[in-house]
């Protein structure tokens, strides 16, 4: 009983830890945000991803309800092919993405990775997947304000 309030103290109100076990989360607040990690060569130079930093698909991103950002580039929840600081984390806010109707969200937790979520199109055409990644590029946003994560792991 008294555990969870010790543990909490380091975890940010309303954020459930990235490791722990979760079942599949159907409901996503329209405040949630959305987070993925992108290599610093997928940005121009104003800091707009490119829409090829969303191949392939379906996209995997985490979700703010059971991770931070830093979640994205942490090597005890992910499989990082470089190492973290080759990445930037950036955000997504779920009523955005799901104004476009063709765009379809699912919650699918690993046991590494609670997070875990897979953006899709509803149909599986060429015009689709274009329109799914133009619509992530236009709606991601780098994150700047980093909210701590205690199970953070940078790969070296
Ligand atoms: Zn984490």
């Amino acid at each position: 009983m008294s555990f969870s309030e010790s543990d909490s103290s380091s975890t940010p109100t309303g954020v459930k830890p990235c490791r722990d076990r979760q079942a599949t989360d159907s409901h996503f607040d329209s405040g949630e945000l959305l987070f993925r990690r992108v290599l610093l060569g997928q940005f121009d130079q104003d800091g707009h991803v490119y829409p090829q930093a969303f191949i392939p698909d379906p996209v995997s991103v985490n979700r703010s309800r059971y991770s931070t950002a830093l979640c994205v580039i942490c090597a005890s929840s992910c499989d990082l092919r470089k190492p973290s600081v080759d990445y930037k984390p950036v955000k997504m806010n779920v009523s955005a993405l799901l104004k476009q109707p063709t765009i379809v969200l699912k919650h699918i937790p690993s046991p590494k990775n609670s997070s875990h979520c897979e953006i899709d199109s509803v149909e599986n055409t060429r015009q689709a997947r274009k329109v799914l990644r133009t619509h992530l590029s236009d709606h991601s946003h780098i994150v700047t304000n980093f909210i701590p994560c205690e199970s953070f792991l940078a790969k070296m």
